[in-house]
């Protein structure tokens, strides 16, 4: 554990219930390489949801691939408690929101696994031949037909690139293997470069994801601890706006594993979910 903030710890306290004093009253959840590896929970996980179950928190991930019911379905199927599904903001949410604030009824084309398109079609219609977004998302659905399709809208019809996320690759389980899928800013990568369009992004470092959680929680950013295990996305997104961070190497980076020059300390960095519960004295 590296101490970044011994005011914070001392605020926490050693001992007692997650009702005591402390320097945030939501907590804001990532969950690939927080909560879980594909299906797998991590070690610790469920005991850390069950003791703040009582505890202001949302879910936030830039995985676009299912929607908030499915989302839950999964974690109820892995041993979590169900959460209900409005504390659950997906990149494929957000982006249909967001969509929807730039342009009501718009019409789309999307690119990749089909829950980015049941998020999108809850406010908008899918129109391969006229779509004023392609959006991409992650999961398989990806080949030379679509990014033909995708880049000519863009070039020929004027539609907008947009990235639900950011994210290069993903950690994930298959077949009992860890295995690194390529995440939707790889995925949207040849629409780029075929059509030199820069792509909005909209999950993590952008705010929209964070916004809408503190929203349904109602709470603000200085309220809030993130807690996440890539500091390119989880933590810089959280840190810009204000929002108090924690940093468990279950995903992105192993323990010990040196972190990016560039970005700045989380407010703790701990091994995992179980260790996080120990510096809080929970
Ligand atoms: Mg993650």
């Amino acid at each position: 554990m590296k101490q970044n903030s011994e005011q914070n710890l001392s605020e926490v306290g050693q001992a007692g219930a997650v009702t005591q004093k402390r320097p945030f009253t939501a907590i804001l959840l990532d969950m690939d390489g927080v909560l879980f590896h594909g299906m797998e929970p991590i070690d610790g996980a469920i005991a850390f949801m069950e003791i703040i179950a009582d505890f202001p928190h949302a879910f936030i991930t830039n995985n676009p691939i299912r929607l908030p019911q499915a989302v839950a379905d999964k974690l109820e199927h892995i041993g979590f408690k169900r959460p209900l599904e409005k504390f659950i903001v997906t990149a494929g949410e957000a982006t249909a929101s967001w969509l929807a604030q730039q342009k009501p009824g718009f019409t789309f084309f999307a690119v990749g696994a089909k829950g980015l398109r049941q998020s999108l079609s809850q406010y908008g219609n899918e129109d391969p031949e006229n779509a004023d977004f392609v959006v991409i998302g992650e999961g398989e659905g990806i080949d030379y037909s679509v990014i033909t399709t995708g880049i000519n809208l863009i070039l020929k019809k004027g539609a907008k690139l947009i990235s639900t996320n950011p994210d290069t690759t993903v950690d994930a389980v298959i077949q009992g293997k860890r295995r690194v899928l390529p995440g939707g800013g790889a995925l949207v990568a040849p629409f780029a470069a075929a059509t030199g369009q820069t792509p909005v992004t909209i999950g993590k470092p952008e705010s929209l994801l964070y916004e809408m959680a503190m929203q349904v929680l109602g709470v603000k950013a200085s309220d809030c601890l993130m807690i996440g295990d890539r500091p390119d996305t989880d933590i810089i997104g959280a840190q810009k706006l204000g929002i108090k961070t924690a940093l468990v190497r279950t995903g992105r980076f192993a323990p010990g594993e040196a972190l990016p020059q560039c970005m700045q300390k989380p407010d703790w960095d701990v091994n995992s979910l179980s260790e996080l519960l120990r510096v809080f004295g929970w």
